[in-house]
């Protein structure tokens, strides 16, 4: 199912133009328009799920492969010195546009982002709760 108001919707299945790295039956890879770094992709499914909780398990699969195969390309061609895969689900986790996509984020000695975490601090008690609340 596509989503006639949704942007993502639209580029993946060309009706919007983007500049495409990669396309197949069911996603498009595209260059983000606000670029993390030079090479800033994204996987996109041509159907349209909102994020991680709807997306079917194959198709979140498919776009981890593609994702992957992108990150070793970009390697050869772009001769990035790493590569940070990252998908954004809800406001609270940064998700700006509600339909599934997975950042492919190149990154190079120096490039000056900041995408990892703050570590935190927990509780042996904090840990063991979680586990549980988990099982
Ligand atoms: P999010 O914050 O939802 O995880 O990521 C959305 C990403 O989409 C951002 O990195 C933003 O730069 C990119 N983006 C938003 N609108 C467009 C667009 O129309 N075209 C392209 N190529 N990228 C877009
Ligand atoms: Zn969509």
């Amino acid at each position: 199912m596509k989503d006639n108001n949704c942007i993502f919707c639209k580029i993946a299945n060309g009706e919007i133009p983007s500049r495409t790295l990669y396309e197949d039956e069911r996603y498009r890879v595209i260059l983000d328009l606000g670029p993390a770094t030079r090479g800033h992709a994204l996987v996109l499914p041509k159907e349209h799920f909102a994020n991680v909780y709807e997306i079917p398990e194959d198709w979140a699969a498919g776009a981890m492969k593609i994702g992957q195969q992108m990150a070793i390309r970009m390697k050869e061609r772009l001769h990035t010195d790493g590569a940070n895969l990252i998908q954004n689900n809800e406001e609270a986790a940064g998700q700006t546009v509600p339909h599934f996509h997975l950042h492919v984020i190149p990154r190079y000695k120096n490039d000056g982002q900041h995408m990892l975490w703050k570590p935190g601090k927990a509780s042996d008690e904090e840990l063991d709760a979680i586990v549980k609340e988990m099982e």
